[in-house]
């Protein structure tokens, strides 16, 4: 689609809007956010002209809250393609595509942050991640200290995730972190400050101490 939708834009001479992750109004007047600078900043954006190309980042919205749109009409098109005249040919996906963890499409995240203190602690997540049948992600401190590889960073200058569950251990819910993990259907966070701003977008809060909480609560899912 990145490659499609500028060159059709231009085709259209309309304007194109890439990588969206929020449309605020609707009509001649919607607004797309789109992160910028790899992440760094966050952009609203009006396009100049009316249809627009737009396509939005994986990840950014949930396709169970999908709605069905206004009224655009569509009329089918009969296409006869001549096979000699593409001239691109697919090949074997890169390897490291195939290695890389793709974090949008996991249905659980169990995601780890500073509060978790050591790289030596981080086998206490991965047991929870695993009783779960969760993917292990992190706040950004923990990938950029090495810890964890940066494909599995969440946040605005990380992945944009969407799980049914996402458990957050020793995250503070900064906002760069929560850009990237706000479409979560079920949030439950984990800190043992009650101040934290994780817990202004949990559903769920457990005030405490992760190293206590998480052997208990990964034990109890192991019995079961
Ligand atoms: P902290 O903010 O240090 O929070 C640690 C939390 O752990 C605290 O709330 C503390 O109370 C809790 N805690 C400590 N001990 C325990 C314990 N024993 N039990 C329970 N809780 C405990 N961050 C991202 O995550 N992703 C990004 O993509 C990202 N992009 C950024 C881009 C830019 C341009 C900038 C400037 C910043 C970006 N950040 C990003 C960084 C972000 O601002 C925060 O610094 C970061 O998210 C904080 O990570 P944290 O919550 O793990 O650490």
């Amino acid at each position: 689609a990145r490659d499609f939708a500028p060159m059709h834009a231009a085709r259209l001479r309309v304007s194109a809007v890439t990588d969206v992750i929020g449309i605020d109004g609707a009509g001649e007047l919607v607004k797309f956010t789109r992160p910028m600078f790899q992440g760094k900043l966050t952009a609203s954006v009006v396009a100049k002209t009316t249809p627009v190309i737009v396509t939005v980042q994986i990840g950014a919205f949930r396709a169970d809250a999908v709605r069905r749109g206004g009224s655009a009409s569509t009329s089918p098109v009969d296409v006869a393609i001549d096979t000699a005249a593409i001239r691109q040919q697919p090949e074997a996906p890169f390897q490291e595509a195939k290695q890389a963890v793709d974090l949008s499409q996991a249905e659980r995240i169990v995601a780890v942050g500073r509060g978790i203190k050591a790289q030596d602690n981080l086998p206490l997540a991965q047991n929870l991640a695993k009783a779960m049948g969760a993917e292990l992600a992190a706040s950004r401190p923990i990938c950029d200290s090495g810890w964890l590889p940066m494909e599995r960073q969440v946040g605005s200058s990380g992945q944009t995730v969407a799980p049914r569950l996402y458990v957050a251990l020793g995250i503070s819910g900064a906002i760069q972190h929560h850009g990237g993990m706000k479409g979560s259907r079920t949030i439950v966070g984990v800190n043992k400050d009650a101040d934290a701003p994780i817990f202004e977008v949990a559903d769920y809060g457990i005030v405490g101490d992760l190293f206590e909480i998480v052997p208990a609560l990964t034990a109890e899912l192991v019995k079961k």
